[in-house]
């Protein structure tokens, strides 16, 4: 995978994409990191990237050339992603995140100050995507959080290739929780079944549990869940719990 960044702050990607997993999967060759500094592209006396809207109203907005010039000089393909992050494009999710990992080619445009010239968003962008309901002052902590969420779902990326399966949303639910040692820490004992080395007991218990903690903390996400009738009845249980 290749990922391009389009953004006025190529420095602030350092730390992070030479960091942890993103570093190994870099080493690895899995995938490639390029930042492109637009304003290169402004291709004006003073590499002007922003100007007022027509028709009054607060604030500058990204001209279309600096940007139209740094992805005429980008070697894009058919099925290039371009993802325009903005607060108003489509949330991302976990679900955004898997269908992207499969991408060859993703270019991220990261706005700043007010927003761009409607242009860049009519004509050059695949994604419109947004990280959640607030607003950041640029789209590059947005570009590297989907980034970390992306390449860690490439093959060969985690040491475990099991191991994001199981993390929350990735099945549908949220994760059960978990231990390690000591066994005993302050008085605070590990569930007994997880001592028991029977294997279907502890992934019915941790089942179980998933859906427990889904229930009290993302109810929505059960209506989405494939629930089996047992699923169901347990779900039954919770409920009556509660209102007793
Ligand atoms: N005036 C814009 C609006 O109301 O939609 C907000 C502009 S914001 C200050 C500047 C840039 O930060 C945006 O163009 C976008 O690239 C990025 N940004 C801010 N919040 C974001 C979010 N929640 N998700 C994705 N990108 C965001």
């Amino acid at each position: 995978m290749q990922i391009d960044y389009l953004t006025l702050f190529p420095e602030m990607f350092d730390g992070v994409l030479n960091s942890s997993i993103l570093k190994r999967a870099r080493e690895r060759e899995l995938v490639k990191f390029n930042t492109i500094n637009f304003r290169d592209y402004a291709n004006n006396k003073h590499n002007q990237v922003d100007d007022y809207p027509f028709g009054g109203g607060q604030g500058m907005l990204l001209k279309p050339e600096p940007i139209f010039n740094a992805m005429d000089a980008l070697e894009t393909y058919e099925d290039t992603r371009v993802i325009l992050m903005c607060p108003q494009g489509e949330t991302f999710n976990q679900q955004k995140a898997e269908s992207l990992s499969t991408a060859k080619h993703i270019v991220f445009i990261c706005g700043h100050y007010e927003g761009y010239d409607e242009r860049i968003r009519e004509h050059l962008v695949t994604d419109e995507i947004s990280i959640g309901d607030y607003v950041l002052t640029g789209g590059e902590l947005p570009a590297m959080l989907m980034t970390d969420a992306i390449v860690r779902l490439m093959p060969g990326v985690l040491g475990n290739q099991v191991s994001h399966e199981d993390d929350s949303f990735s099945s549908g639910l949220l994760e059960h929780p978990q231990y390690t040692r000591p066994r005993e820490f302050q008085g605070m004992k590990v569930p007994d079944i997880l001592l028991s080395g029977d294997h279907s007991k502890i992934e019915a218990w941790r089942h179980e549990q998933s859906l427990k903690r889904t229930f009290d903390k993302r109810p929505d996400l059960l209506d989405k869940y494939p629930l089996t009738e047992k699923d169901l009845k347990t779900i039954e249980s919770f409920k009556k719990h509660i209102e007793k």
